[in-house]
């Protein structure tokens, strides 16, 4: 019998009665991390990791009906004992373990394998069926350490300072943003960001998780000198738009995992990609995959096909499955969700 099932409303759990990253609003959903598309509106009940409370609140609305676990804290409902482990995807993000007669299935939402200090790194947890994400689940994908990514930021922010240009980083703002912030060298300039980072930048405070001081930029004027020095944090649907007006002459860049694709800088428009990315590459998806030790895998939105016959090729029963989650290194997902495919 099969612990988690495809059903037109997300990925459900027959013997729990209850939905994960449900993607039409059910009774029970248990929500693997806080981005849009796999923690959306309209649920009647959410169980979440603790770390995940802020964000969802922030997000979702104060008054969502929320539970919350501490990772590894286990719950059991219907007989069907789940637990929260770490996913290191972003903060709160965990991997869902389910344990029902004698068989454990985890699904382990997005996940990156690198820590990077602002959420409890990824932990694998062994399990009989692994549920794992693919959205750089093609050979190409592999990253480089993100201390080198954090060089090179570094280094054009002290270039654009030189050249009395302001420097707007263009990235998710939830997750990505706060990663870059933690991450870059706080010494160089003053940091403005967006209006929609600096609420998650609260959050992320409140949690614990060191972040340098942010100014809104809002609240600077046009002419304010300080622009010249400035690191700007902003989501890509703010290139293009008015609000860039006010930096006067800037040099721009992208922060993706896409950025390994030559031409997404050009088609994008911006000075500068930046390969940083909060997903797996292709060989953490497979460290991921061995560490869990499981013989049977069922693959999620990216390269399904491409990581259902490799996997089959090493042995595992593999197979995909659908669902309508979108690509969170991507702009506006939250909003425009993309079914993944499911053949090679
Ligand atoms: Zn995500
Ligand atoms: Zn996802």
């Amino acid at each position: 019998m099969d612990l988690v099932i495809a059903r037109p409303e997300g990925l459900y759990c027959p013997a729990g009665d209850f939905y994960i990253d449900p993607w039409r609003p059910v009774e029970r959903s248990v929500i693997t991390h806080a981005h849009g598309d796999h923690a959306r509106t309209g649920n009647q009940h959410y169980l979440s990791s603790s770390a995940s409370a802020g964000i969802l609140r922030a997000r979702l609305g104060q008054d969502i009906q929320l539970q919350t676990l501490d990772y590894g804290q286990r719950l059991t409902h219907h007989g069907v004992t789940l637990s929260f482990h770490p996913a290191g995807h972003v903060l709160g993000s965990a991997q869902v373990r389910l344990e029902y007669g004698g068989e454990v299935w985890v699904a382990s939402g997005d996940y990156k394998v690198e820590p990077d200090g602002t959420c409890t790194p990824f932990e694998p947890v062994r399990c009989h069926t692994f549920i794992t994400e693919s959205t750089f689940g093609l050979p190409i994908y592999r990253w480089q350490p993100q201390a080198q990514i954090f060089a090179e930021i570094n280094q054009w922010w002290a270039a654009n300072i030189a050249a009395g240009k302001a420097s707007v980083l263009f990235c998710y703002s939830f997750g990505k943003a706060q990663r870059i912030l933690h991450g870059i060298d706080e010494t160089l300039g003053p940091i403005l960001s967006h209006g929609a980072v600096e609420p998650l930048n609260r959050v992320y405070r409140d949690a614990g998780v060191y972040l340098p001081p942010t100014i809104y930029a809002g609240d600077v004027k046009k002419s304010d000198p300080i622009m010249r020095q400035a690191l700007v944090i902003a989501p890509p649907s703010a290139g293009g738009s008015t609000w860039m007006r006010r930096f006067g002459e800037f040099s721009d860049a992208f922060a993706s995992g896409w950025m390994r694709l030559r031409g997404t800088r050009r088609r994008r428009g911006v000075d500068r990609g930046f390969v940083l990315s909060d997903h797996a590459d292709w060989p953490g998806l497979l460290w991921a995959i061995n560490q869990a030790g499981a013989e049977r895998v069922m693959v999620t939105h990216g390269s399904i096909g491409v990581l259902v016959r490799h996997l089959r090729e090493q042995g595992l029963d593999a197979q995909g499955f659908t669902t309508e989650y979108g690509d969170d290194e991507d702009d506006n997902i939250a909003t425009e969700p993309t079914v993944a495919e499911t053949s090679p």
